[in-house]
């Protein structure tokens, strides 16, 4: 497993899997441990000194299954230097933030960011001393007019999972590069097979690994992949703060690694089906798909990634929460639920405007009536049953909106 490709497919099938790790077989085992046994007294004083990724310590540091997954996500990353792994993405949004934030600092967040995310902002990073402002998404290089001496660092989300707007990441990254700022980029859509983060530019690249990387609805993982100039900083902190996820876990995300690009691929051709079929509908007023034409800032999704994912959102046609909740409701095949990224299919009611400040929700041009919106991830079930599904819903909508 030497030769190393900058094709996803190959990546996904050999990334991580370093001979020490697997020996003879082709996944590394379930290392479970707390205690690292040294040989004697003076290997345990040595300890310390070697204490590196892929070197035995303790338990708190990892073993080569966390390694070798580890080692997986810097190798799909193109310019990274390592990765860190966390209990969820949000654990990992929030120890990558405090690797670089100090007290008196501003961070700049995008307005349709993940909403846990300007929780995090709100509370803890306030009571620290960190303010936060929020940015429209689609700013661009504007960004440079919001950069101040204080300024730190500059929390992205591409495309925002519940509005798809599609922002410009190679603009702000170079703005605030100019600056010395520190750009964070929560990359969990498109994973680095569809939006190779750190090649755009972003410093920090973060996965909630939950989603496509699991790809099983079966474990909660997070992960931050760093620069060469970030990267001590980050493993500090996580290490600071006692971060470390079980060796069963991090099995069962390098066991959905395997499959991602495949899966990636279904996701983004069953999606844009759908998608496709859902703007023909009358009961649809807007698919928010960032490969659709009329997504904010489709250009630039045409211009910088490699591909769609399987989640996007659409608005109904008029109606009400009630006519909304009989659509979903009427739903068989999508589970009504959190999180994305697994084999199945969700849906979920969602209304973006409460998470906003820095810009209007719905925009000016999407009209009063379009305020009912659905968030759907398509998993891999068959299209037409999934499109026989959602007009069975639509029906019910029709009915309920008269
Ligand atoms: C789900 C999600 C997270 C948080 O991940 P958890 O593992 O659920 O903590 C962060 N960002 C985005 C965009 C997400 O969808």
């Amino acid at each position: 497993m030497t030769k190393k490709s900058d094709k996803p497919a190959t990546q996904s099938v050999t990334a991580g899997r370093k001979k020490e790790w697997t020996g003879a077989i082709v996944n590394p085992p379930v290392w479970r441990a707390s205690t690292h046994l040294y040989d004697n007294v003076a290997a345990l004083r040595e300890g310390p000194k070697t204490n590196e990724d892929g070197q035995f310590f303790y338990g708190r540091r990892g073993s080569p299954t966390q390694w070798s997954l580890a080692d997986a996500l810097t190798e799909m990353e193109p310019g990274a230097c390592g990765t860190m792994l966390y209990p969820s993405g949000v654990a990992a949004i929030s120890c990558a933030l405090l690797s670089v934030l100090r007290p008196g600092d501003v961070l700049l967040i995008t307005d349709n960011a993940y909403d846990p995310s300007r929780g995090f902002a709100e509370t803890f990073l306030k009571r620290m001393g960190v303010e936060t402002r929020y940015y429209d998404p689609m700013i661009g290089a504007g960004i440079a007019s919001l950069i101040c001496d204080k300024t730190r660092a500059i929390l992205m989300e591409n495309p925002g999972s519940l509005t798809f707007e599609v922002q410009d990441i190679p603009a702000i990254c170079e703005a605030a590069k100019a600056r010395g700022v520190v750009t964070l980029l929560d990359n969990t859509w498109a994973t680095p097979f569809f939006f190779p983060a750190i090649e755009k530019g972003v410093d920090m690249t973060i996965l909630a690994a939950t989603k496509y990387i699991v790809g099983h609805s079966d474990v909660m993982m997070g992960s931050v992949t760093a620069t060469e100039k970030y990267w001590k900083r980050l493993r500090s902190t996580a290490q600071q703060l006692g971060q470390v996820v079980s060796p069963d876990d991090a099995y069962l995300a390098a066991r959905g690694l395997r499959t991602l690009d495949v899966r990636l691929r279904q996701h983004e051709m069953s999606a844009l089906k759908i998608a496709y079929w859902l703007n023909t509908q009358d009961e649809v007023a807007r698919v928010l798909h960032p490969a659709m034409p009329d997504c904010p800032g489709h250009e630039t999704w045409k211009r910088d990634f490699k591909g769609a994912s399987g989640l996007f959102s659409f608005v109904l046609n008029g109606g009400s929460d009630d006519a909304r909740a009989a659509f979903i409701d009427t739903l068989e095949l999508f589970g009504i639920g959190y999180s994305w990224g697994g084999f199945e299919s969700l849906a979920i009611p969602i209304s973006p405007q409460q998470h906003r400040t820095a810009s209007a929700w719905p925009p000016a041009d999407y009209g009063v009536h379009e305020q009912y919106l659905v968030r759907l991830q398509i998993g891999l079930e068959d299209t037409d049953d999934l499109i026989a599904d959602l007009a069975e819903g639509l029906k019910a909508f029709k009915v309920a909106a008269q």
